[in-house]
């Protein structure tokens, strides 16, 4: 029987023009998914995040600031309704994947600012942590869910999140120390920042025995590793074909659930938006596959 064809989340809600890569890379993504690039897959359309869903990740008084104070700054510019929209439609993009998955063994979402977003504060563009909304919608119905960080910085914001929850294995490598943190429990948290580009992939593969015990694999499959796009040089796009392809065997492997969100991503390096477009186009690939 052929696999179930790959639903990934996204919306023009996604996208505000003219601003960051965060908030206008995923148009260009969804293009190509649209014309066939990644085999394939269909688009759908997330529920935006409710203000009671936030709640349960970040502090009431900052879900309130972020929906009311319309003089304030968001993460990714100033506070307008388009950009409020952004993202609670990426942040709910994120639980509707975990939903999918339960029924199809997969999905992900074209989201990204997520992952330096903490309890009480955005930082680093990431305005509410949709990774550890995801978490909390896997854990209805498995004990143990794993969230695979391989943006080029770390996720100090899920950490700060879910660091204390004893239902969450975190694995995060890093070749940049922004946002970094120190594990408090080996047993539930990997934390390593990469000293060279030689041993990557042996430091994935590390953290994904770390997550041999987790029942649902969130993964945010950032491209700000690659050389090209501000990454760590010696990081190849052939390195980053081979990892998205080994945390695909890996959970197909243990017939988990998985997900992924876009994550880092950006023009630093010198590449155009396509290209940096193109890039997250693989992990969509893999997935699909
Ligand atoms: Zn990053």
């Amino acid at each position: 029987m052929p696999p179930t064809p790959l639903t990934v989340f996204y919306s023009a809600a996604y996208v505000v023009e003219g601003m960051t890569e965060t908030v206008t890379k995923s148009k260009l993504v969804a293009a190509m998914i649209e014309a066939g690039k990644a085999g394939e897959v269909r688009l759908a359309a997330p529920k935006l995040a409710t203000r009671q869903e936030l709640e349960l990740i970040h502090a009431p008084e900052y879900v309130r600031s972020t929906f009311e104070d319309t003089n304030s700054f968001l993460e990714v510019g100033p506070w307008s309704q388009p950009l409020l929209e952004s993202i609670l439609a990426t942040t709910g993009g994120m639980r509707d994947a975990v939903k999918e998955a339960w029924k199809n063994g997969r999905s992900g979402s074209l989201s990204s600012g997520l992952h330096h977003a903490r309890r009480n504060a955005g930082n680093g563009f990431c305005q509410f942590n949709g990774l550890a909304l995801a978490a909390l919608e896997a854990l209805k119905k498995v004990k143990k869910v794993g969230i695979l960080d391989l943006d080029a910085h770390a996720g100090g914001g899920t950490f700060d999140i879910l660091g204390d929850d004893k239902r969450v294995w975190l694995a995060d490598v890093t070749v940049n120390g922004f946002d970094s943190w120190e594990p408090t429990d080996p047993r539930r948290h990997f934390y390593v920042e990469m000293g060279g580009p030689e041993a990557y992939l042996d430091e994935v593969e590390r953290a994904l025995r770390h997550l041999e015990p987790v029942e649902f694999l969130i993964y945010n499959a950032g491209m700000d590793t690659y050389e090209k796009a501000g990454g760590m040089k010696g990081i190849t796009q052939e390195i980053i074909l081979k990892r998205e392809r080994r945390v695909v065997e890996w959970a197909r492997l243990r017939k988990i659930p998985y997900i992924f969100a876009l994550a880092g991503g950006y023009k630093w390096g010198g590449l155009t938006l396509e290209e940096v477009a193109e890039l997250h186009l693989e992990t969509v690939k893999a997935f699909a596959a």
